[in-house]
Parts: C-alpha cells; structure tokens; sequence
C-alpha cells in the first residue's frame, strides 16, 4: 500500500500490496476470525490491474509487444480498464470488443481511458462473425504486431496471482490462515492464490465461489460441462458457461454457488455494516461465508481470507440503485431503508 513518504513515478508502482481488512460486525455469529483482502485499493479499483500488468509486462519481456503496439482483449468489465490503464501509461494502443449487453457507463469510461471500443451483438452465438469473440480474433489478425490478452485461456493470468496475491497474503496473515474464499471467473485469482498458499501449508482449504447458472461447480464434481447448468443470471464476474484453461480445477476443494439476491443484499450489508463500498462479486463471497459456516466449515479457531474483487462504484446503476433492487423483485417492500435515508428540501 502506499508509503506516504513515496512519489511514484506512475499509477502502475502502486498496483497490488493492497490491504487486509479484518471484518468486524458483519460475520460476528459466524466461528472464525475473518478478514477481506480489498483489491479496490488498487488504481483501478479491481483486482484485474495485477493481471493486466503481469501480462503485459511478460509480453514485453518475451519481445512480443513493442512500442506502439495493439492491445486486444474481450470485456467491458474489469479487465477492461485495467488494460486501458496499463496501455496508456506504457504507450500502446488499446482495442476492446464488448457486448452491447454492456452499460453505457461502462463504455464512456473505457473510451475516457483511451480505448478503442467496438461494440457487438449480444444475442448472437460465439461462432457468428459479429461475435465480440470473433472481432477480437479478426482484429488480433488484421491489425500487425497486436497481441490478444485472452485472459480466461492465458496461464498468466493465473501466474500474476501466484506471483502477488498469494505471497501477500501468506505475508498478511502471518501464515495463520486455513481457508481462502474466493470468486470464480476466469479463475485466476483463486487458482494462482492457491497454488502459492497450498506451497506453504497444503492443509489450507481452498473454497470457490460460483454462481446459479453456471457449470464450474458441476464441472469440479464430475469433470463434465453440463449445458443443463447454464441458464441467465445477474452477477457480473463470477461464474462461466464454458471451462476456462486459467481455472486449476485440482487445486479447489470445494465450489459453494450462491443466488443473485442474496449476494445483492449481503453487498449492501457490507456497505452499511464494515463501511466497504464494494462490488457485486464480494457481496457473493460474503453470501458464501454464510452459507459455508452452516456447513460446518468453520470453527473459532479458522483464520478465512475472504477476496473482494473490486469496487462499488462500477454498480451504481445496479446493486445500488433501489430502483433495479426493485425491479429484480429483491425488495419485499415498497419503501427500502437506503430509500428512507433521503429527503429532498424544495
Ligand atoms: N469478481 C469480479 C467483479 C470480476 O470481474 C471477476 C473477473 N471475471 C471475478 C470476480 C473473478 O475473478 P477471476 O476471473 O480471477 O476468477
């Protein structure tokens, strides 16, 4: 984190070291001490800033990005950004195919970080021409030199969490801790995190967070992709509908999917409980907790490490915005407590 005492010669010195923050109200019925690793501490308020950097910084080492060059990756979420940030401040171009399921917000502050942004069809199949896939792969073909991040298939992804998270929070806690919680993706953060901790002490138990609608905890069980899984749902970031290379599938012990609702709710009791405006995702792993203690996971000697992946402010429009909670059928009432807290002088 940062040393007040420091100047740093750009945003990209202060990418990880970000804080362990030991959750005080919210988890007190739960056995167990427990603490977030917040990874809205770093610049870009994601966790997605380490891979971004890992990655591009292996890329120019290997001789295959050279100044000037075009960086292409697939997401209007997290990564996104993170690459933005990362190719401003090292001078390469930055080209982003997103979906048109993607909020205008979201593409405005992509376009306000310098990137290139070609938005594409949702409803249509991976295979289809018009696909965000397959204008990542045409641009990545047509435009020479250009490299494509291709975070769910690149093992770097994975190695940049081996390389930081893990060790930090091995340092963190001292050595002390027995579980880490963590939402799956890409997996990257989970896998790379826990082949560092598993390194140290293997009895450390790695636990995935999934969501309803996604094949990751069916595939752990039983090493198919069931499409009978797959079905829409709401949390952006977490799950897949398809098994990605970065996931170490071996190295979790177990996948605890949660809904939803309850991960809005368990987001905004973070807020108004520890005072961390975090996103959607950390809501999910938070739920988790829950529903893992219940399980009897947990005694009152366990020391979890809970990660939040990123910030609150990416869902404004979402999970804080009483009017989507009550679109979604979240709320019971007519009159929610955030609403109340309002009151307009005319
Ligand atoms: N939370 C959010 C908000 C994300 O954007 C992601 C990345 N897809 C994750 C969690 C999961 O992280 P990973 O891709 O490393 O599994």
């Amino acid at each position: 984190m940062e040393d007040c005492s420091k100047v740093y010669n750009s945003v990209l010195e202060l990418i990880g070291d970000t804080p362990l923050i030991k959750l005080q109200r919210i988890t007190e019925n739960l056995p167990g001490n427990f603490f977030a690793k917040v990874e809205a501490f770093n610049p870009g308020h994601s966790t997605k800033d380490r891979i971004a950097l890992h990655i591009i910084e292996t890329f120019e080492k290997q001789g295959i990005l050279k100044p000037g060059s075009t960086i292409i990756e697939t997401t209007s979420g997290n990564t996104g950004f993170s690459v933005a940030m990362v190719s401003i401040i090292k001078g390469y171009e930055c080209v982003l195919a997103v979906t048109s399921k993607s909020s205008k917000d979201k593409i405005e502050m992509l376009q306000n970080m310098g990137a290139k942004v070609y938005v594409c069809p949702a409803n249509v199949s991976a295979d289809d021409s018009r696909s965000y896939y397959q204008v990542a792969k045409r641009l990545n073909e047509e435009i020479k030199g250009s490299v494509y991040i291709n975070q769910y298939f690149n093992p770097l992804n994975t190695d940049a969490h081996y390389l930081t998270t893990g060790p930090e929070i091995w340092k963190q806690t001292q050595g002390a801790i027995t579980h880490l919680v963590a939402c799956s993706g890409t997996g990257g953060t989970i896998s790379g995190t826990a082949r560092f901790l598993k390194e140290q002490n293997p009895n450390i138990r790695i636990l995935g967070v999934d969501a309803f609608g996604s094949v990751l905890k069916k595939f752990h069980e039983t090493k198919e992709l069931d499409p009978d899984e797959i079905y829409p749902y709401r949390i952006e970031g977490l799950g897949k509908n398809l098994i990605p290379d970065a996931t170490d599938f071996d190295i979790i012990d177990h996948f605890e999917k949660v809904t939803d609702e309850e991960s809005a709710h368990r987001a905004r009791e973070l807020a108004c409980k520890e005072g961390l405006f975090v996103g959607y995702t950390s809501g999910a792993a938070t739920q988790a907790l829950f529903q893992l203690a219940q399980k009897g996971e947990f005694d009152a000697n366990s020391h979890v490490v809970v990660i939040f992946p990123d910030h609150g402010s990416r869902y404004l429009s979402k999970i804080y915005n009483e009017r989507w909670m009550q679109e979604q059928g979240f709320f019971d009432s007519q009159h929610t407590e955030a609403e109340k807290r309002v009151e307009y002088i005319r």
